[in-house]
């Protein structure tokens, strides 16, 4: 709404409170319907983050972001207990972003009782066991429960119109919480956002401060792999995965754990035939490597 500093809440009451007043001012000053984003994160945010609210605040009235390191996504202590947490840094970088509003709840408000609790939890369905699911059992489970509560929460009155940003980054996910609005009939739109990378092409992420120079060196094999099969598709030529995957196993210490090529919405692979033969429409590769000491993910998108 302004440049002023984000307003931060950490309680559900608090942050609806400032939401229904802010929807209310938006309407008194001749907005029908006002429009609402928000950004949900992990916080330790970087420009990646920096395009969700581009976006947002270009297409919004009033932008909202969540900060909540969500424990029931991690399948590992280690990964939860060493993910970046900077409160303070993330609140100046949402106001620098054009945030209006932080909602950053501790883990016993969202979940009290926790790790009794919750009880009830969404259930993610088979594009969850897939890919990252496959190797994090129960992650998009979490990341459904999470962002169905934040949903709940975060959902302005009306007449606003809610929408929420999720970056191509993290295309599994964007697939699931695409899915789960529909069949959870939750009115919210999903908006997707370009994956952000760094000028060496690393995709952004907040785990890459834990890699040395040398594990950023090998981090860009993941999206040098990618490149290679995004230039073979344009070419209209076969698409080699397993040239792509000695690429990135070429590496010293490098784990590769996936990389597959699946139909974008529904995340089904590609079959021989399909792979062999100039595409037909867009695919999208994904990727998943543990570069010690963290796993990153990458994916493109491949056009014909
Ligand atoms: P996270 O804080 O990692 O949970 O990410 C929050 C949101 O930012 C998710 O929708 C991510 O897909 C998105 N995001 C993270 N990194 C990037 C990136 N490099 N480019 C685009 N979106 C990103």
């Amino acid at each position: 709404m302004t440049d002023q500093q984000a307003l931060l809440a950490t309680t559900t009451s608090a942050v609806r409170a400032i939401i229904d007043e802010k929807v209310a001012e938006l309407v008194a000053a001749g907005t029908a319907r006002p429009k609402v984003g928000l950004v949900p994160t992990m916080g330790a945010l970087h420009d990646g983050h920096g395009a969700l609210f581009e976006q947002a605040r270009a297409e919004n009235d009033l932008v909202i972001a969540s900060i909540f390191v969500n424990p029931l996504q991690f399948d590992q202590p280690e990964d939860y207990e060493h993910y970046p947490r900077d409160l303070e840094a993330d609140l100046e970088l949402v106001t620098e972003y054009g945030g209006d509003i932080v909602f950053a709840p501790s883990t016993q408000h969202m979940y009290p009782g926790f790790p009794d609790a919750p009880h009830i939890r969404v259930s993610a369905g088979q594009m969850g066991q897939m890919f990252e699911g496959a190797s994090r059992p129960g992650h998009f489970d979490g990341v459904c429960t999470v962002v169905a509560k934040l949903w709940n929460i975060l959902m302005p009155p009306p007449p606003a119109v809610f929408r929420s940003y999720f970056g191509r980054k993290d295309a599994q996910q964007l697939a699931i919480v695409t899915r789960m609005a529909k069949d959870l009939n939750i009115d919210v739109k999903i908006r997707p956002v370009e994956l952000v990378r760094a000028p060496s092409g690393l995709a952004l992420s907040s785990r890459n401060v834990r890699l040395d120079d040398h594990g950023m060196e090998k981090a860009l094999g993941l999206s040098k792999a990618l490149h290679f099969l995004s230039d073979q598709a344009t070419r209209g030529e076969p698409l080699d995965i397993s040239a792509a995957r000695d690429m990135i196993r070429a590496h010293e210490n490098v784990d590769l754990d996936y990389l597959e090529i699946v139909d974008p919405d529904t995340l089904t692979p590609l079959t021989e035939e399909q792979l062999a033969a100039p595409l037909e429409r867009e695919a999208l590769a994904l990727v998943a490597a543990w570069v010690p000491p963290v796993r990153l993910i990458d994916n493109m998108l491949l056009s014909p």
